[in-house]
């Protein structure tokens, strides 16, 4: 997390902004939910238990400067909410996500997979491929297993989820 938070610290710094302690409380809260996609509100809420006095225009300018130094992307899964995700270290391309029609439960696939697809398009449409997003929407295995399983286990931890209209 440290180690996370100086390589973090480094980057704004290469675009001379500094880690104030608002944007490390931020910072903080995407590393410590970094499974979750979480709204700037989201963010908030978590950010104001470690920093009281901070505003949501604080964090909502935070987490636009994240996205702008493409720390974090930003995406929207069909419920007019924006939510911040942060980037794999390293990662060419935004990673891809299964969303759960029946659940709302959002999981993430970390391999590209899209290869082919990318070779295709980058020729036959002479586009030049910088990034993507791409979300499944579909019954998740937990669903999919429901009868199996015991209630408390099949409830999925409640900030991971989505509205899906
Ligand atoms: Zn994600
Ligand atoms: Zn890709
Ligand atoms: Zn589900």
């Amino acid at each position: 997390m440290e180690q996370r938070i100086d390589r973090i610290k480094n980057q704004l710094h290469s675009k001379s902004y500094k880690l104030t302690p608002q944007r490390e409380a931020t910072v903080r809260v995407l590393l410590e939910n970094e499974e979750d996609h979480l709204s700037a509100e989201d963010v908030y809420l978590l950010v104001k238990e470690k920093a009281p006095e901070i505003g949501l225009a604080t964090v909502y300018r935070t987490l636009e400067l994240l996205n702008e130094l493409e720390i974090v992307d930003k995406i929207n899964f069909g419920d007019g909410v924006s939510r911040y995700d942060l980037r794999k270290e390293g990662a060419a391309h935004f990673h891809h996500h299964l969303v759960c029609i029946e659940c709302g439960t959002v999981d993430e696939i970390q391999d590209d997979l899209l290869g082919e697809v990318e070779k295709v398009v980058e020729k036959d449409w002479n586009f030049k491929i910088k990034d993507h997003r791409l979300t499944f929407h579909g019954v998740c295995h937990r669903c999919q297993n429901a009868g199996e399983e015991s209630e408390a286990e099949k409830k999925p931890k409640k900030r991971n989820q989505v509205k899906v209209r």
